[in-house]
């Protein structure tokens, strides 16, 4: 199984102070990879980062908020030079407003399509510029959602930036597969993370998403590592503009 491992390969995570970030970090890391933390708070992030001492792995924890685009390309190549190249790049920071269509302040929605699509955009072609010049190949993994593939109520500026995570994903596989950087998404169903806290904590919703789901449970980070590892590992080298739902059969029920 040694085209599973991640030796001597670094991984880029954005959002990984906590939740499926937080989760995929120790999934990557055990799977060899080296690591670089990106997340707004500086102190989770060290958290974290001391939290993953026992994988022996080396792990940075660089604080900025990826929700800046126009900075993005500067901030990966000052990780770079710091840190040294990135074979791995996993999008996942991502951010939602819930409120019904019409009321939606614009502000609003500039805000989530600029952290869950914008940045995506932008860090990818970063890392993208950054794996063509070396000549190496790459690994990008997109976090989308269920709203990658459907909508629900008041969601729309989620729904419309997962929605195009579907579409970017493809477009860069297919502008990228020449040089060996393969991109792929993930399509967490409903997971248990701070995110998500307030919705386990609505019996009425909670009561929904145990009858809604085929596997009856909700999800955890750790659910995501296995697919995670193979999009980010040597398995998967043929692989490329896939999203992988994981959702315990969410998808595939009416
Ligand atoms: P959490 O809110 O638990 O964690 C979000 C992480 O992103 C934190 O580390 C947070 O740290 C960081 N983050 C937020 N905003 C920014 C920013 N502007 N710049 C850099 N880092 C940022 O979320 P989840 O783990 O639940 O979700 C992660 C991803 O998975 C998201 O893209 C989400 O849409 C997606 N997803 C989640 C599902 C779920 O059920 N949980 C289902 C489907 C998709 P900090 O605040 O310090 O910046």
């Amino acid at each position: 199984m040694t085209s599973f491992r991640l030796d001597n390969r670094r991984a880029l995570i954005t959002g990984a102070s906590r939740g499926i970030g937080a989760g995929l970090a120790r999934g990557l890391a055990e799977a060899g990879a080296d690591l670089v933390l990106v997340a707004r708070g500086q102190e989770a992030l060290e958290k974290t980062q001391q939290e993953l001492a026992d994988t022996g792995q080396q792990v940075a924890a660089c604080a900025f908020d990826v929700g800046q685009s126009d900075q993005l390309a500067s901030f990966f190549n000052e990780v770079v030079e710091k840190h040294g190249p990135i074979d791995i790049l996993v999008n996942n920071a991502g951010t939602s407003h819930r409120e019904v269509a019409h009321k939606i302040p614009l502000q609003e929605w500039h805000r989530v399509v600029a952290l869950n699509l914008t940045s995506v955009f932008a860090l990818s072609q970063a890392f993208a510029n950054h794996r063509i010049q070396r000549s190496e190949p790459g690994k990008i993994i997109n976090i989308g959602s269920l709203l990658s593939h459907t909508a629900r109520e008041n969601n729309a500026p989620y729904a419309a930036s997962k929605g195009g995570i579907y579409l970017l994903t493809k477009s860069l596989a297919v502008d990228w597969a020449s040089h060996n950087i393969s991109v792929n998404g993930i399509g967490p169903g409903y997971i248990d993370t701070p995110l998500t806290a307030p919705l386990r904590n609505d019996a009425k919703f909670n009561e929904w998403v145990l009858e809604r789901c085929p596997a009856g449970r909700w999800g955890t980070p750790d659910d995501l590592v296995g697919a995670a590892v193979f999009l980010a590992s040597p398995a998967s080298n043929f692989v490329t503009g896939h999203m992988l739902y994981v959702d315990g059969g969410w998808l595939a029920r009416f």
